[in-house]
C-alpha cells in the first residue's frame, strides 16, 4: 500500500484529472465535477484518505459514486489508471506549449507525434533543424510563427485569467516553493496577464528544479541563472524569479508591478524585504492593490477582511443556490460574521428559479427558524429583486416593505442605450424599499462589456436616496470595479462588499470583494458591511 496521501495531494490529482478531461474534450460537466471535488477535499478538515478507507467519502459534498471509485483507486494503489492513460494520450506539456504558441491542443499533439518530441527543448531543437516542414499540414507561415514564438520571450496577447484562478494558481506555486505571489494577482487585478512568483535563495538551482517539477507547470520554455518561465496546461506563462536573499524585497517589488508604478519609484535599492526598499527610498510602504499608477504618498488605512461583519448578498436553494438558509447562515457565523442577508432571485430572472411574494413569506418561516437556532447571529430577510423591462420592481410593494435588505438588480437589457438605461435604474433606486444596487455595470469579464450606465447620475440618486452600491465578489463580475469604487467613495456614496455567494464555498469570495474595494482606496468607514448589525441602514422606509 502506498504512503498515506494527504488532502492536498489527493486534491492535486483530482485537479489534474479535471484539466486532462478538459483537454480530452470529455465535456465540461465532468471536469467541473472533479474540480469541485478537489476543492471539497482541499477544504475538508478530516483526512480524506481515511474516509475513503472507511467507505465514507461520499458523505462529503459533491463526491458521487464515480469520483468515490476513483478516490478508492488512488488511495489503494497510489495512482488513477485512467489519469495516467489520459496523461499519455493528451500530452499536457505539448498542449500547454501549443496554447502558448497559439496552436490548438489536437494539432499540437499531432505535431508532437509526427516529430517524436514531447518537451519545449525537443520542439525547439526540431524547429531549428527545419523539421517542422516535415509535419503534414504545416506550411512555411506556421513554421515561421512557431519558430519566432519559441525563440522570443514575447507572448501572444490573450484573455486574462480570472482573479480567483490566478490567486489559487500562484498561491499553490508560491506555497510549494516557499516564495511569494507577485505579478498582477498580487495587486488583485481583475484579470491577470503577468503571473510571477518570487523566491529567495542564495543558490537558485534547487528552486528552479523544483519549479520544473511542479504539477501545475507542464513545460519550461525559458531557463536562465535566476529566472525561468513555465507554462500551465492552459498555456499561461508563469515566471519564477529566484532572488538572492539580500535582494528579495527589491525583486518582489519590481515583479509586483505595474511597470509604471515601479519605474516611477526610480532605481530600486537592494534590500531583503519590501519595507526596507521603501524605507531606503524614503517612500511610505504601499499596499499592492494601490500600485497601479505612480504614487509616492501616504496611503490611506485600507479596509481589511477582518473589518467585515457580515455579507449582504447571497443565494440559497430557494433560488439557484446550493445550500439551505440554515447551512449558509451557519457558514457565515463560522466565518465570524454577525449577519447574513438572504437575497434570492425573483421570478423575472427566468433562467433560474425565482421567488414571488408567497415564496418569500414561506421563506420567512425558514429564516425565523434559522434565527432561533443561531441567535445572536442574525439572518436578514432580503431579496435580489429584478428591475423588469417596464422599469417596475418584480415584487409587490407590500412584501418589499416586510424585508430587511433589498438588492436591486438588472439582469436583462444590459445593452440598452445610456439614457434609457440610466433612467430605468435610477427610477427603480427611488423605490423606498431598495437598500443596495447590485453589480451596477452588469459586466461579465471576458464575456460581456460593462453596460452604458451613467455612474454620475447613479451616484447622485444614491446620495439622495441612501441606496448603497455593491462591489460584487464573483470573480467574473468584480462590479463595481476598483476605479469605480474610488469614484463612488469620492462622491460620498457608501459601498457594500458582498459575495453574491451561491454556495458555502462562495462566501469565501469576500476576499475578492474586499480586494476590489481596496483597489478603490476604500477604508472600513466607506463600507457598509463593516458596521455592526444595529448600525446597518436596513429598510429605508416602508413603501407608502
Ligand atoms: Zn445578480
Ligand atoms: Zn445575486
Amino acid at each position: 500500500m502506498p504512503a498515506t496521501l494527504d488532502n492536498a495531494a489527493i486534491a492535486e490529482r483530482l485537479d489534474a484529472f479535471a484539466g486532462l478531461l478538459d483537454l480530452a474534450g470529455s465535456g465540461r460537466y465532468t471536469a467541473r465535477a472533479y474540480r469541485r471535488a478537489a476543492e471539497t477535499v482541499r477544504e475538508s478538515r478530516a483526512p480524506v484518505a481515511a474516509l475513503v478507507r472507511e467507505g465514507r467519502v461520499q458523505e462529503l459534498r459533491g463526491i458521487g459514486p464515480g469520483i468515490a471509485a476513483r478516490l478508492r483507486e488512488l488511495v489503494e494503489t497510489g495512482a488513477i489508471a485512467e489519469l495516467d492513460e489520459l496523461e499519455r494520450e493528451v500530452r499536457p506539456e505539448l498542449v500547454g506549449l501549443g496554447r502558448l504558441l497559439g496552436i490548438g491542443p489536437q494539432r499540437m499533439v499531432d505535431i508532437g507525434r509526427a516529430l517524436g518530441v514531447s518537451t519545449a527543448d525537443e520542439l525547439r531543437q526540431a524547429a531549428r533543424e527545419g523539421r517542422l516542414k516535415d509535419v503534414p499540414g504545416i506550411g512555411p507561415k506556421t513554421e515561421e510563427r512557431v519558430l519566432a514564438r519559441l525563440e522570443s520571450p514575447e507572448r501572444p496577447r490573450r484573455r486574462g485569467l480570472l482573479l480567483n484562478r490566478a490567486r489559487a494558481l500562484l498561491e499553490e506555486i508560491a506555497g510549494a516553493l516557499g516564495g511569494e505571489v507577485a505579478g498582477d494577482p498580487r495587486r488583485w487585478a481583475d484579470e491577470s496577464f503577468e503571473l510571477a512568483v518570487v523566491v529567495a535563495a542564495a543558490r537558485p538551482k534547487a528552486a528552479l528544479d523544483a519549479f520544473e517539477r511542479l504539477p501545475a507547470i507542464v513545460a519550461v520554455v525559458e531557463r536562465e541563472a535566476r529566472r525561468a518561465v513555465g507554462v500551465t496546461v492552459e498555456g499561461l506563462p508563469v515566471e519564477l524569479i529566484v532572488a538572492p536573499p539580500s535582494r528579495f524585497g527589491t525583486e518582489l517589488l519590481r515583479a509586483t508591478g505595474t511597470p509604471a508604478y515601479a519605474e516611477a519609484l526610480g532605481p530600486l535599492p537592494a534590500a531583503a524585504d519590501e519595507e526596507a526598499v521603501y524605507a531606503a527610498l524614503g517612500v511610505p510602504w504601499c499596499p499592492p492593490e494601490l500600485r497601479e499608477e505612480p504614487f509616492r504618498g501616504t496611503p490611506p488605512q485600507l479596509l481589511e477582511l477582518a473589518d467585515v461583519r457580515g455579507d449582504l448578498h447571497c443565494h440559497t436553494t430557494w433560488s439557484d443556490g446550493k445550500a439551505s438558509v440554515l447551512e449558509m447562515a451557519t457558514a457565515a457565523r463560522d466565518l465570524g460574521y454577525e449577519y447574513l442577508a438572504v437575497c434570492d432571485h425573483t421570478r423575472n430572472v427566468r433562467v433560474v428559479p425565482g421567488l414571488d411574494a408567497d415564496d418569500l413569506r414561506r421563506q420567512a418561516e425558514e429564516i425565523a427558524a434559522a434565527n432561533d437556532a443561531l441567535a445572536p447571529f442574525r439572518v436578514l430577510r432580503g431579496t435580489e429583486v429584478d428591475i423588469r423591462s417596464d422599469g417596475g420592481l418584480d415584487l409587490p410593494d407590500d412584501v418589499l416593505g416586510e424585508l430587511d435588505w433589498v438588492q436591486l438588480s438588472l439582469h436583462a437589457g444590459q445593452r440598452e442605450a445610456r439614457e434609457p438605461l440610466t433612467r430605468k435604474v435610477t427610477e427603480a433606486m427611488r423605490h423606498p424599499a431598495v437598500t443596495c444596487l447590485s453589480h451596477p455595470r452588469g459586466r461579465l469579464i471576458n464575456h460581456r462589456p460593462p453596460n452604458a450606465l451613467d455612474l454620475e447620475a447613479v451616484f447622485e440618486v444614491a446620495l439622495e436616496t441612501g441606496v448603497a452600491l455593491e462591489t460584487n465578489g464573483l470573480a467574473n463580475r468584480l462590479d463595481l470595479s476598483g476605479p469605480e469604487v474610488r469614484l463612488a467613495i469620492e462622491a460620498g456614496v457608501p459601498i457594500v462588499a458582498s459575495t453574491d455567494a451561491h454556495s458555502i464555498r462562495g462566501l469565501k469570495n469576500m476576499r475578492l470583494a474586499i480586494a476590489t474595494a481596496r483597489r478603490g482606496w476604500a477604508t472600513a468607514a466607506d463600507v457598509v458591511n463593516t458596521r455592526p448589525l444595529a448600525e446597518l441602514p436596513l429598510r429605508r422606509r416602508a413603501p407608502g
